[in-house]
């Protein structure tokens, strides 16, 4: 996950300030230095972690810590506070035209994923708030691009407005908001070119589409991994686009942070998404106050019943209710079950929103190991229908043919059918205990 470090150190620092009756300035300033240190390994721009610094020390040694009872939790406050404004304070929203469509223009340097957040952000907009986009390939340069595009576009069921690689970016996008105002469209999402590097003819041209379209966001779409460089693009992007927003990508992979905790400070510019994996579902919206939680490890279960409000049918959850209600629960509601919690993502990830988890034994630094559930997929994947509806049918042949056919050892298939059984006794246990219950209100 990205800010592991981060996250470890800070809690780590906290930790030792928390149970204290009474905090001394000697031990905010201990604090503040390791706070220090931790953001600047984290790749943190220097100035940001110098003001930062700077206002927790005045508030920490300040009224409202020294004067309160509980000094120790009140320093949280404080750091968890101060945090959340450094990554912008409130979440903020995409623009919505009074008269649509509403245009975004996407910008930024190749390979910081602006052509898959374009899909992407169509995609949300499209599935959580029922918005109608198109999409527009701007980048005349690479022909790949607009494939790229294209593709997306097929694979997302969503249009996509092209004019080839000999028309001029300006003409594209005046066209494709033409159609979209004929189309009763209400998004235009357009995907620009991109460069290495920042160069005045890219700056040129970006500036030229934003005059004559005049958007209503300029989303720069920046690589988290690339640190105190996604910095640096983010300032030279929005002196010359003054963009209104922008997009983090691969925060799911092991970035230090540095970029989420600067880019706001220094551009004064919101990060409003940030990209979670390369599937086209993976884009969140950013929330400063829910990632502040999670890095000082206090879960952050609205983003986790969010994600199973998404990821879960909630037909199903409640067929699956009443089938472990009545015990005829079989091997295909497991593994569609299965299917669920995985579609929500990387387990890991799901652990880490929950308040405390890293601070519990056993789950902390826990190596979900997805192989395993790869494992019992293909076992319940080999078994017969029959066998998945009623295991009091298996006997040693029929073991050893779905040991064989999932290519894993007889005693894995037996552990699995054990651990089957015993969670079906457990569930008429419960049951039983809940016909118990509501019996004796009976009679009472
Ligand atoms: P562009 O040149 O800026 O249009 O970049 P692309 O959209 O082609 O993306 C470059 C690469 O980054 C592709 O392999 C994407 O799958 C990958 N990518 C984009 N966003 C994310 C993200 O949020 N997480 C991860 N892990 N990969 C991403």
């Amino acid at each position: 996950m990205a800010f592991e470090g981060l996250a470890d150190r800070l809690q780590e620092t906290i930790k030792k300030i928390t149970g204290k009756g009474k905090v001394s300035e000697q031990d905010v300033k201990e604090m503040t230095r390791e706070v220090r240190l931790a953001l600047l390994e984290a790749d943190v721009n220097y100035k940001v972690v110098k003001d930062f610094v700077k206002r927790i020390k005045e508030r920490a040694i300040g009224q409202e810590v020294m004067e309160s009872l509980t000094p120790g939790q009140q320093v949280i406050k404080v750091v968890k506070e101060e945090l959340t404004s450094l990554m912008g304070g409130e979440q903020s929203r995409v623009a919505v035209s009074e008269r649509p469509p509403t245009v975004i223009m996407m910008v930024g340097l190749q390979g910081a994923g602006k052509t898959t957040t374009t899909g992407k952000l169509a995609n949300l907009l499209r599935k959580k708030h029922n918005r109608k986009p198109l999409l527009v390939a701007a980048d005349v340069y690479r022909p790949a691009a607009i494939n790229q595009l294209e593709t997306l576009g097929k694979q997302l069921s969503l249009p996509v407005f092209s004019l080839g690689t000999e028309a001029n970016p300006v003409d594209i996008a005046n066209q494709a908001i033409e159609k979209a105002k004929e189309e009763h469209l209400d998004y235009v999402i357009i995907d620009t070119a991109g460069r290495l590097h920042v160069d005045e003819d890219l700056m040129d041209e970006l500036q030229q589409i934003k005059q004559n379209v005049n958007p209503d966001e300029v989303f720069l779409v920046v690589d988290a991994m690339t640190g105190q460089d996604a910095v640096n693009v983010a300032e030279s992007f929005d002196q010359q686009l003054d963009v209104t927003g922008v997009v983090l990508t691969k925060l799911d992979g092991d970035t230090r942070g540095g970029a989420a905790l600067s880019i706001k400070a220094v551009t004064n510019k919101p990060i409003k998404f940030a990209g979670m994996g390369e599937k086209l579902d993976e884009l969140e919206a950013f929330h400063p106050e829910r990632m502040a939680s999670r890095i000082l490890g206090m879960g952050d279960v609205l983003s986790l019943i969010e994600k199973a409000q998404d990821n879960v049918d909630q037909k199903k959850a409640q067929e699956l209710e009443e089938k472990m209600r009545d015990a005829s629960f079989t091997f295909d509601d497991f593994l569609d079950q299965m299917s669920q919690v995985k579609s929500m993502g990387p387990l890991e990830d799901l652990i880490s929103m929950i308040p405390g988890a890293n601070k519990m034994k056993g789950l902390k630094n826990v190596q979900v190991d997805e192989k395993q559930l790869v494992h019992v997929e293909a076992i319940i994947q080999s078994m017969t229908k029959k066998e998945r509806v009623d295991p009091s049918v298996m006997n040693a042949s029929r073991k050893k043919r779905i040991a064989k056919g999932s290519g894993r050892p007889v005693s894995e298939v037996n552990r699995l059918l054990k651990q089957f059984d015993d969670m079906k006794k457990m569930m008429k246990q419960m049951t039983n205990m809940q016909k118990g219950k509501k019996g004796k209100k009976g009679k009472g």
